[in-house]
């Protein structure tokens, strides 16, 4: 991994970055560390086993072991560059304490222009406020349909007729508007608190700092 140094803004020490990862990339990272050393332990013992014979073969697999925990680490590194492009690296000052993020584009050490992490956090506010408005609009249908059912209910007959076992006969329009009503009543709850968490995650997105963010991305 490349080493990056950046200066701190607070008091000006020099400090070195540590990549950080999310847990999904560490499991990736600990697969193919484990994989690439028994390939390549298995390849250098069969070579060995092969050329000195079955008694070359054990200690050709321990060979092998060895030198794949040396190579392994750089295929390791080497898959994970393919599989990411970039990598965020947490600064932690031992000056003052002050701890930073930034993105670094991986076999690099150049950083993500904060232009670009600048328009991925103004998409990914447009992208919540985006489903927060497809909530609204779904709200007004469901207090539509509500305020259909509330109306048939206030202007229609309420009486009923009781049957020989006691039991409530409405008519027809007095059950369906209570249907209407009982059908669209869990949609706007529903609908409501989808609308205001897509709404606080936005804001919360649109409050964050740059620095935030990345740290919040996480790759
Ligand atoms: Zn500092």
């Amino acid at each position: 991994m490349e080493k990056i140094i950046e200066k701190c803004s607070v008091c000006g020490n020099y400090t070195e970055g540590t990549p950080t990862y999310s847990n999904d990339r560490k499991f990736v990272q600990k697969g193919t560390s484990a994989i690439t050393t028994k390939i390549v332990g298995a390849i250098i013992g069969a070579i060995i086993g092969f050329l000195f014979g079955g008694i070359g073969s054990i200690p050709g697999m321990i060979i092998g072991i060895i030198v794949a925990t040396f190579i392994s680490p750089k295929v390791t590194e080497e898959i994970d560059k393919t599989l990411y492009k970039t990598t965020t690296y947490t600064f932690t000052c031992l000056g003052c304490g002050k701890t930073w993020y930034k993105i670094i584009k991986n076999g690099t050490n150049i950083c993500v222009p904060d232009h670009i992490l600048q328009k991925e956090k103004d998409e990914t506010v447009a992208k919540y406020n985006k489903k927060a408005s497809k909530h609204v609009r779904r709200l007004i249908v469901a207090c539509l349909i509500f305020v259909v059912g509330l109306i048939i209910f206030i202007n229609c007959d309420h009486s009923y007729t009781e049957t020989f076992w006691g039991i409530k006969e409405y008519s027809n329009t007095y059950l369906f508007s209570l249907f209407f009503m009982e059908i669209s009543f869990p949609g706007i709850v529903y609908e409501l608190i989808k609308y205001f968490s897509n709404k606080n995650k936005a804001n919360k997105y649109q409050q964050m700092s740059l620095s935030d963010f990345v740290k919040n991305k996480k790759l």
